[in-house]
């Protein structure tokens, strides 16, 4: 797919996935500003279709484990092919195995892969892949939460959506960005919208004051607050 530098000539912010099921791509990464996004060229997405390189006339892609048990695991050749012909279309970008042994995914490693060239994702299936193809390739294993999938196509869309929305271009108000949970290691104050009144529940007063100082007071306040409350270990130094 040829690389076609976005408007302000910088390059598109390439997503590549490598999957058993590429039919289900974008999905809902084709709507909303992500979509929009899309369709106006600041980032691509790229599938490969694992199948295509599976064996023999079933192009199988899978095998039972070695030492036994429950499962299939998907075969190191038939992967090595796939990740290399991911690798010639998006040469400079980080190759990750959505795992749920894997580094959990944040916010901060949204942030460094948004500003890298893109991201090359492998989705597994089944009991996962051959453990010969992550030292082989230099795969790093990324997870998106403590917990199983069945596979990781929906670990992949939430890495792509997450790093899309800090693209330059992409959020109508880049300053929305810098109040978001995370940033600053706060999760984000309460919103409020019209109308003032609802089912007996007003607005907190000061937020319809005009008085930016203390609004921007009261959320900071109200920010800590809620980060206390719900997740003090964002506040503390990470290791
Ligand atoms: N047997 C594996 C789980 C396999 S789940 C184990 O116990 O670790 C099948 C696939 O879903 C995995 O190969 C992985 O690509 C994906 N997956 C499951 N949970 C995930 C998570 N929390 N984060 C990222 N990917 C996940």
């Amino acid at each position: 797919m040829a690389h076609i530098p976005t408007s302000d000539g910088r390059p598109a912010w390439r997503a590549s996935v490598l999957t058993l099921f590429a039919d289900i791509f974008p999905g809902p990464l084709h709507v909303s500003l992500v979509g929009q996004a899309l369709d106006a060229g600041l980032w691509s997405l790229t599938t490969h279709q694992i199948r295509e390189f599976g064996l023999g006339r079933h192009r199988q892609v899978d095998d039972t484990p070695a030492g036994g048990g429950a499962g299939m695991v998907l075969r190191a050749d038939v992967l090595g092919q796939a990740i290399d012909a991911a690798r010639a279309d998006n040469p400079e970008s980080p190759l990750i195995y959505l795992s749920p042994r894997g580094r959990p995914f944040d916010q901060a490693m949204a942030r460094s892969l948004a500003s890298g060239p893109g991201v090359v994702l492998l989705a597994g299936r089944f009991e996962g892949i051959d453990e010969r193809v992550i030292a082989a390739r230099g795969l790093i294993e990324v997870s998106i939460g403590d917990y199983v999938l069945s596979g990781g196509e929906l670990a992949a869309m939430v890495v792509i959506d997450t790093c899309v929305r800090l693209l330059p271009g992409v959020l109508g108000a880049p300053e929305s960005l810098a109040h978001e949970s995370f940033e600053n290691g706060l999760l984000e104050y309460p919103q409020y919208t019209r109308p003032r009144e609802w089912e007996g529940r007003s607005i907190p007063e000061i937020l319809l004051s005009g008085d930016h100082r203390a609004i921007e007071a009261w959320r900071r306040a109200e920010a800590e607050r809620i980060t206390a409350e719900r997740r003090p270990e964002l506040r503390r130094p990470k290791h």
